[in-house]
């Protein structure tokens, strides 16, 4: 999909994230998340964050929402949106760019405000984690353990 046919498709997609936020189960930060998450075939997946007693165990809505996607067999993904109360862009935490970046570099995070306004900007997953690490450093990191060994 090019850059133009997805911005295109942001107004709609931050609705749905808007609506998946309505469904947050957030009782101890009252913090709302929502997620709308476009596969690379069109598909739609939507997330909102899930507390829990024992805080740790939170889940965001990113993850959830790329959770609904993987487990309906979709691992291509196009871009996800993020809605929240914050009233200037924000990223996600630590932990969902690092399941981002399990699918991928080259994808999108679309960062939004609230309000009717529908502002939006989108930064690569790359962007979101530099210098990150991935499967494919896995693959990289056996061929230099395979050099050490030949050299000794
Ligand atoms: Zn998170």
């Amino acid at each position: 999909m090019n850059d133009a046919d997805l911005d295109a498709l942001i107004p709609g997609l931050i609705k749905k994230a808007r609506d998946a936020r309505e469904k947050a189960y957030c009782p101890y930060s009252n913090f709302k998340v929502g997620a709308a998450l476009l596969c690379e075939d069109g598909s739609i997946f939507t997330g909102c964050n899930v507390e829990n007693a024992s805080y740790g165990l939170c889940m965001c809505a990113e993850r959830v929402s790329i959770a609904n996607a993987v487990s309906a067999g979709h691992r291509q993904f196009t871009a996800l949106i993020l809605v929240c109360d914050v009233p200037y862009f924000i990223g996600s935490c630590g932990m969902c760019r690092q399941v981002m970046a399990e699918f991928g570099f080259d994808w999108y995070l679309v960062m939004t405000t609230p309000g009717i306004n529908n502002d939006w900007k989108k930064v690569t997953i790359k962007e979101l984690l530099p210098y990150g690490f991935g499967p494919i450093s896995l693959d990289d990191s056996k061929g230099q353990k395979e050099n050490i060994q030949s050299n000794e």
